[in-house]
């Protein structure tokens, strides 16, 4: 019998029907301290598209044009292998994240958490209130009372849905084009009126009707967590050897025999997906720290110490031992920090523009008229910014001439340049069959690279 939760999922009754969950309004310390985080990640999520960095908007995701710009930096189909580094280290990261501090990332920052619980299910304790008025709601006959909440419940949702879908277009396609799109009339940009209008009715569909089962059912993390978490992983977890057996106080009752809970089912009514704690880690927990404070209430009413559930891992739970930094957290910790130094070295590293000079292979030099010397040099430009760009190449090293064959200089966004030049130079200043030289790139009249490479003559050959 104490098994039998295994049997269902929370959100689907013995008929095999939804199940629907009404979870009381948490309150409490983590809970204050929850909905800090998302206060700042909505802000930030609402205000990033109109913030603006060198020029860029701060945050773009222009999938279509495939052009990216992270906070200020813009990324280009050039840049793929940064983008496929940065996916690796992330998803290792998220392994690595997980199996030592377990669902934080559902719990803090998961978006679907911070709409669902710090956005959606706010707008309906405020108009229909707490659990038990909303089981009544449901309950209730059809009656303009009814139909006003609900009405305005859902029309605000969807509202919300749809600001969060024009928030989105300007992640996309730009804030300036969004602006564009949503001040025209919709006839003249169709598409993305019907882009947002659909994505908003999805949105709206997740929480206002799909809710908790995205985490249960559809989130690839949620399903990972079976083979990513162990017995030390960090847990919203019930302290069975502390809480149990379990049992209502009775005033008469005067031995030491019961744990420390008392029954209540109060860190059960305030779970978002249904389930109990009690019986132990499960996939559908997603660490929201509710029935940490639930339950902290109740132990400081019946003046015990507060965590009976908290943040622990089963393995410090049975060995009454608290979590503490292992030698595993600190190897994982050092993987962690190399991945990411990678990757911010490669994105540090990386220029607006990339620049090859070569002599162009397979070529020695050419005798020019005036007692001159040519060689015939490669060039290679990919302009990785979205802005037109005209590059000069001058000679740093000595006195000469280059003579661009074919186009000029002036690359368009994102545009690669294969051109030819030839550097002239007098004899008179060569003294060895190679010698070296250094050319500048200029941008607008900044130096913005200097490139070494060498001359070949037959000068040292004849002396
Ligand atoms: S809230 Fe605490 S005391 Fe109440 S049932 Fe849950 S674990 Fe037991
Ligand atoms: S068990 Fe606790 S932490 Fe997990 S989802 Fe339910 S209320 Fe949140």
């Amino acid at each position: 019998m104490d098994e039998q939760f295994r049997d269902s999922i929370a959100t689907i009754n013995e008929k095999g029907k939804r199940n629907w969950i009404y979870p009381k309004k948490p309150k409490g310390r983590y809970h204050m301290a929850r909905v800090f985080v998302a206060v700042f990640l909505l802000l930030f999520f609402i205000l990033a598209p109109f913030v603006k960095i060198n020029g860029h908007q701060m945050l773009l995701f222009n999938i279509l044009e495939r052009k990216f710009i992270l906070f200020g930096l813009p990324f280009g189909p050039h840049d793929f292998y940064i983008f496929v580094i940065g996916f690796i280290a992330f998803i290792v990261f998220i392994i690595l994240f997980t199996a030592i501090y377990g669902r934080l990332f559902c719990g803090w920052v998961c978006p679907q958490t911070i709409f669902m619980e710090s956005v959606f299910r706010k707008i309906e304790y405020l108009i229909e209130g707490d659990f038990r008025q909303q089981i009544a709601l449901d309950q209730a006959p059809v009656s303009a009372k009814k139909v006003l909440k609900k009405g305005l419940k859902h029309f605000i949702f969807f509202l919300v849905a749809f600001i969060v879908a024009n928030l989105f277009l300007a992640y996309i396609a730009g804030t300036e084009n969004a602006v564009g799109y949503i001040s025209a009339s919709p006839n003249k940009h169709l598409t993305s009126f019907i882009a947002v209008i659909a994505f908003s009715l999805l949105f709206y569909f997740i929480f206002a009707r799909f809710r908790e089962q995205a985490c249960v059912i559809v989130c690839p993390y949620g399903r990972l967590q079976g083979v990513l978490l162990d017995e030390n992983s960090l847990a919203v977890a019930y302290d069975f050897v502390r809480g149990e057996p379990r049992g209502k106080i009775r005033k008469d009752d005067s031995s030491d025999s019961k744990g420390d809970c008392i029954d209540c089912k109060l860190c059960v009514q305030v779970c978002p997906t249904g389930i109990d704690i009690r019986n132990g880690i499960q996939l559908e927990c997603v660490n929201c720290t509710a029935c940490i404070d639930a339950c902290d209430e109740v132990m400081e009413k019946i003046n015990k110490p507060r965590g009976l559930i908290r943040y622990d891992s089963l393995k410090g739970i049975k060995d009454r031992t608290r979590f503490k930094i292992s030698g595993r957290i600190i190897v994982y910790t050092i993987v962690l920090t190399i991945l990411l130094s990678v990757f911010g070295v490669l994105i540090a590293n990386r220029t607006d523009i990339d620049i090859k000079i070569l002599r162009t292979p397979g070529m020695l030099y050419q005798d020019q008229p005036g007692d001159k010397i040519s060689n015939l040099y490669n060039l290679n430009i990919v302009n990785k910014t979205f802005d037109s760009l005209k590059v000069e190449i001058r000679l740093l090293s000595m006195e000469g001439e280059i003579k661009f064959i074919g186009s000029d200089m002036y690359l368009k966004p994102q545009e690669k340049n294969e051109s030819k030049f030839m550097l002239i130079l007098e004899k008179s200043s060569l003294s060895k069959i190679n010698t070296p030289v250094e050319f500048g790139v200029f941008e607008d009249g900044k130096e913005i690279k200097k490139i070494k490479t060498s001359f070949l003559s037959h000068v040292g050959m004849t002396k």
